[in-house]
This record gives C-alpha cells, structure tokens and sequence, in this order.
C-alpha cells in the first residue's frame, strides 16, 4: 500500500483543482458553475424546441420548467461528483490506505471531512 501512494506524489490541488487549494470550495465553485451552465444550455434548447413543436399554453405552463430542471440537474450533477469524487478517491489513495482504510470506515470519514 506504501507503494501505490508513493507512485502517486501530486495532491489534487496540483492535478484537479488548480484554482483553490480547498477542495470544499473547488465543489461548490463547479458545482454551481456547472448548474449556470447547464441552465444556459438547457433553457433556450427547451425553449425553442416548444416553440417549434407548437406546444399549447398548457406545457409552457407546467412542463417546460421542470423539464429544463431535470435536464440541467442532470448535468449539474455529473460536473459535481466528478470532482466530488475525484478528491475523495485521491484522498483515500493517498492518505486513506496509509492509515486504516481495510476497516470500510475511513471512505465515510472522508467523505465526511470532504464535505
Ligand atoms: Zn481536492
């Protein structure tokens, strides 16, 4: 186990998140510029797409928004656990198999501390 951390000498801050050394930060810094884009991205594709299907009254109403939520929180989503996951798993290759990570509870406790 020595080994395979030793093979890997860069924290995340050095190869996943360059922009700010924390990496509750970096989440939330991806996690809601990815919800920006993804909103504008989504939003006028929905939108034009109504208007070219000739939609009634009624979708604009009730379905366009919580189509357009769904589909940007999709996307939202994988921006976020991308990352997310990223420094949970370089933290538990890195720190966790040093310490006690055979036992199962050093992933919750990172996870924990991550977030
Ligand atoms: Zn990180």
């Amino acid at each position: 186990m020595a080994a395979l951390s030793k093979s890997i000498p860069h924290n995340c801050y050095e190869i996943g998140h360059t922009w700010h050394p924390s990496c509750r930060v970096s989440f939330l810094q991806i996690t809601g510029g990815a919800l920006e884009e993804s909103l504008k991205i989504y939003a006028p594709l929905y939108l034009i797409a109504a208007i070219l299907r000739k939609r009634k009254l009624d979708y604009y109403l009730h379905k366009l928004l919580p189509e357009i939520l769904q589909s940007a929180s999709f996307l939202t989503a994988n921006g976020a656990l991308y990352m997310a996951f990223f420094c949970i798993l370089r933290k538990c290759f890195v720190c966790g198999l040093e310490r006690s990570c055979s036992d199962g509870f050093c992933f919750v406790e990172l996870l924990w501390n991550l977030l």
